[in-house]
């Protein structure tokens, strides 16, 4: 795609039509593989945009949530066929505008089918419970029933599978959506909206505002129609996002970012731990929430796993993520290098140090992109800003411990609780890792990616606070829970005295 006025401009899609911003302005997005090449224009919404899309919404919602939801799930069944359909096309749209290697873009459009599925299988099953009452002739159960109109704020890293895997079973749950997506990524937005437009969802059930998320996401969670928030991205906004939900009294998850460790015990199958830990920390050129950004050696193993390391390392390939045989693709932005750089600056001071890599690539073919090299760092300390704060790219901070208590303790001395993993063959360390390790999700003998859309996905202190995110998780949170009692007794009874 070149650089040229006429490249399309995409609109916002509010109550099923797709509309212009109310000034006319768009912005345009470029590929972080070839900066001067722009994926598309897009609209520069303003708060008045938002609330008509709130608008759009509310007024969806009433027959929305009548919908069985069986019959919903209907309709996410056939947004799967779609997305099948498409899949390639998806695929592209993630890499040019985000960057990462096409391989995990195709990755990333079968976890969002993934989730879609089975969200759409959970239609039949959204449970209540039934339980005895303490009076006679009385029954006692608990529905499901939407929170009505939700705001959906995305980040940049995965424009297509974290937009799905709240999209879907917000949906599911009965609820009318405003979706406002990361300002780098919207591309990816526009065509899940597309899916689900053409899947035949009715109109208003969701309305699409790209722009900044300062005013356009700030309207949305301000707006008192707007009743839940499931927020993704950046610990410092989703703090923000959380801290005014509250004081508004609204339903809010935030998934934040993380700081994952891979602990790599004197017992470990080497050669696992150290293409799981080089997948983890370089793989979608570590811009993952769940990447390894550390890892912690026991002493005994240490040179062994270093030597391994580097060499993985270095076999891996650089280039434009369209390309295949790519390991590596461009940073996401600007920002992302500068960030990056930053910290590779911010860890050479500290006294870490620089084991492999720490260069900006600017030659040839990389002269057009966001590229850097994967970085690895050694005798990092963890009161290091490099050992304690997100960087969010292929930077890899490695640690020496002197056995699994030691290891752990590292583990856990940061402020984020995401992911960790744990590669031992011994029963009884996994356990003593599994039991007390600080994170939402740990993995043995695997690195701390990712997930399975059926379980429930989301961190612990910095790294998350509302409900979990997918497997049945995900559904409470798009959802309230209302008691019911009947008494089908007649006459007068004696009602209990408390509450
Ligand atoms: P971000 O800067 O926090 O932005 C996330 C979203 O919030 C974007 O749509 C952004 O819009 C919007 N936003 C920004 N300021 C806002 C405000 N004041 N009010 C409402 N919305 C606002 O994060 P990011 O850079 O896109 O994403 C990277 C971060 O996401 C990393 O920290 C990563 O760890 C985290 N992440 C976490 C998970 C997880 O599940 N735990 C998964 C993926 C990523 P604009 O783009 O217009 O600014």
């Amino acid at each position: 795609m070149t650089a040229n006025p006429s490249t399309k401009t995409y609109k916002n899609f509010i109550n099923g039509v797709w509309t212009d911003s109310v000034t006319g302005q768009t912005y345009p997005v470029f590929n972080p593989a070839h900066t001067a090449d722009i994926v598309g224009h897009f609209q520069s919404s303003i708060p008045q945009d938002a609330e008509n899309a709130v608008d759009s919404a509310y007024e969806a919602s009433k027959e929305w949530a009548k919908m069985p939801a069986p019959q919903r799930g209907a309709i996410l069944y056939r947004a799967l066929g779609i997305m099948e359909r498409r899949s390639r096309e998806l695929a592209e749209a993630i890499t040019i505008e985000e960057g990462k290697p096409i391989a995990d873009a195709i990755g990333e459009v079968k976890r969002a089918m993934n989730i879609i599925e089975y969200a759409a299988g959970e239609g039949r099953r959204l449970f209540g419970y039934t339980t005895p009452s303490e009076l006679p002739d009385t029954v006692a159960y608990t529905i499901k029933r939407p929170i009505g109109v939700v705001a959906l704020i995305t980040p940049w890293n995965f424009p297509l599978a974290i937009p799905a895997w709240k999209l879907a079973p917000c949906l599911i749950a009965g609820n009318t959506v405003i979706y406002k997506p990361a300002s780098s990524t919207p591309l990816s937005a526009v065509k899940l909206v597309e899916v689900f437009e053409e899947a035949g969802l009715p109109t208003g059930v969701l309305n699409l505002v790209t722009g900044p998320g300062g005013s356009v996401g700030n309207t949305l969670i301000e707006d008192p129609r707007v009743g839940g928030i499931s927020f993704t991205g950046s610990t410092e906004i989703g703090t923000q996002i959380s801290t005014r939900a509250s004081e508004l009294l609204k339903k809010v998850q935030c998934e934040m970012g993380g700081k994952n460790a891979a602990i790599i015990l004197k017992d470990a199958d080497l050669d696992k731990a150290v293409s799981g830990v080089v997948s983890g920390a370089f793989g979608s050129t570590g811009q993952r929430c769940t990447a390894t950004s550390r890892v912690i050696v026991e002493e005994a193993i240490y040179d062994d796993f270093m030597s391994l390391l580097i060499k993985q390392t270095a076999a891996l390939s650089i280039g434009d993520g369209m390309n295949e045989k790519n390991d590596i693709a461009p940073l996401s932005s600007q920002n992302q290098i500068n960030t990056v750089l930053e910290y590779i600056g911010i860890g050479t001071e500290e006294g870490a140090k620089l084991k492999y890599g720490g260069n900006q690539l600017r030659d040839g073919e990389f002269s057009e992109g966001y590229y850097v090299q994967p970085t690895i760092f050694e005798d990092v300390k963890s009161d290091m800003r490099i050992a304690q704060e997100e960087i969010f790219g292929p930077v890899l901070t490695v640690f020496r411990a002197s056995n699994a208590k030691d290891a752990i303790k590292i583990n856990n001395n940061v402020q984020f609780g995401l992911s960790s993993s744990i590669y031992t063959q011994n029963l009884v360390k996994a356990h003593e890792y599994i039991n007390t390790a600080q994170t939402g999700m740990v993995h043995v003998n695997a690195p701390t990616l990712g997930g399975e859309v059926h379980l429930p996905f989301g961190g612990l202190g910095a790294s998350g606070t509302g409900q979990r995110e997918q497997g049945i998780e995900g559904f409470e949170f798009f959802s309230e829970t209302v008691t019911v009692y009947i008494d089908h007794s007649s006459g007068a009874k004696e009602r209990s005295r408390f509450i």
